[in-house]
């Protein structure tokens, strides 16, 4: 039911209020709700064509939505891939693809630092499926290139990391998966088609959890998989009707929404994000900034190259501490002198979220896993979101400024 078909070759920002839109036969202009669980259909005869997926039309809720369809294609138009599916979460989505794609036998690679809840979902759910997953470097591709095996299905990456902000080279992995005859995941979660295209260099799938910046305002739960459409239609749709971890319209619509103000806010958080790690640098109780928009970053030059000169909304620091114990008592004291900034696990939001990894977001890791992903207990993250950035350095100073 579109009933201006879009002209080719609309910029992004266009896209990101103008494409996918279901208009209803009332020509709303905000993109309808539909929150139905089912849909009253014409006649038996198409009833059985639409169960049979052969036609076109809406039959249930588990397996479709018209809001969740626009969601779906707006968030393809601005990935610049042929298709996407919704997913209850970002790890809904995760579990989505690797359902569709492994089967036991079939072999992972994935980079060590990606979100905790990934690593748990490939090396401890699927390991009790028979899928293996070989945990490697976040940049070091020849570790990459050694773990692959003829079984070798699919390569994942997240980047940059959480919350270390590790930036891998897409290209570089693409080229590797594709040479082993695997595919390339990228998780884009962190910067989001406003700032990084992972198909444009060469991966296949992108991962989102549009919980974080795609909703923006920290409302709802949301996931999507972006890839081509004999991959969304023909494998990851029959996987969502049956296993069920479907994207509720409500949530779609707020992150449909969400998705026409993203690029303005991916800026402006960015740019907040800058002054935030330049100010970060030159505070003395600091004693180690990651953000990638910093020329200190080991990957700066890659960064900039890949998500188009921008370091993202994520500015992650250690602060000073002799050992464990110390560092976390420090970073406990900074987090909990804040006044203005949330102390939450969510990221993405338009308000800044700050956390402290080792004990939150990747708390649930063995300590040799934390070890092996860089994860001190002086590590403090913060998710800079659209304050006023004075604020949030006013907020942060006085912690640091009362540090032992
Ligand atoms: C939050 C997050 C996820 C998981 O998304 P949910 O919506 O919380 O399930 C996956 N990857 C990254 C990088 C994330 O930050």
């Amino acid at each position: 039911m579109n009933p201006k078909n879009l002209p080719p070759g609309l910029h992004r920002d266009t896209l990101a209020v103008r494409a996918g839109i279901e208009r209803s036969q009332h020509g709303e202009n905000s993109e309808a709700l539909y929150l139905t669980s089912g849909f009253v259909q014409p006649d038996a005869e198409t009833a059985a064509r639409r169960f049979a997926a052969v036609g076109d039309g809406y039959t249930y809720g588990r397996t479709s939505n018209p809001t969740v369809t626009s969601f779906e294609q707006r968030l393809a138009a601005m990935e610049g891939t042929e298709a996407a599916i919704g997913a209850s979460t970002g790890m809904g989505a995760i579990l989505m693809m690797c359902m569709g794609l492994l089967k036991a036998g079939d072999h992972v690679i994935c980079s060590r630092s990606v979100f905790g809840s990934t690593m748990n979902l490939l090396g401890r759910e699927f390991g009790k499926f028979g899928v293996e997953t070989t945990f490697v470097s976040q940049t070091d591709i020849s570790e990459w290139r050694a773990a692959l095996r003829p079984t070798t299905k699919l390569l994942f990456a997240e980047t940059p990391t959480n919350p270390l902000t590790d930036v891998c080279d897409i290209q570089a992995l693409a080229d590797l998966a594709h040479n082993a005859g695997a595919l390339l995941a990228v998780d884009n979660c962190f910067c989001s088609p406003a700032l990084q295209r992972p198909v444009e260099m060469g991966a296949d799938l992108v991962i989102h959890s549009g919980t974080k910046y795609l909703d923006g305002q920290g409302r709802v739960m949301a996931g999507a998989v972006c890839g081509p459409s004999r991959l969304i239609v023909d494998v990851f749709g029959p996987v969502v009707r049956t296993a069920g971890m479907t994207l509720s319209p409500f949530n779609a619509w707020v992150v449909l929404k969400g998705l026409e103000t993203l690029g303005i806010r991916m800026q402006a958080q960015c740019a907040n994000a800058l002054a935030f790690a330049q100010w970060l640098q030159t505070h003395p109780k600091v004693s180690r900034v990651y953000y990638p928009g910093l020329a200190s970053h080991p990957q700066h030059a890659l960064a900039m190259r890949q998500q188009s000169g921008q370091g993202g909304a994520v500015v992650s620091f250690d602060v000073v501490g002799g050992d464990p114990v110390a560092a976390r008592t420090n970073a406990f004291h900074v987090i909990d002198s804040t006044q203005v900034v949330s102390i939450a696990t969510n990221l993405g939001d338009t308000k800044t979220i700050i956390t402290h990894p080792a004990t939150t977001s990747h708390g649930r890791l063995t300590e040799d896993q934390r070890q092996a992903a860089g994860i001190g207990q002086g590590l403090i993250r913060v998710a800079v979101g659209l304050e006023h950035v004075d604020d949030i350095k006013a907020d942060l100073l006085r912690g640091l400024d009362s540090l032992r």
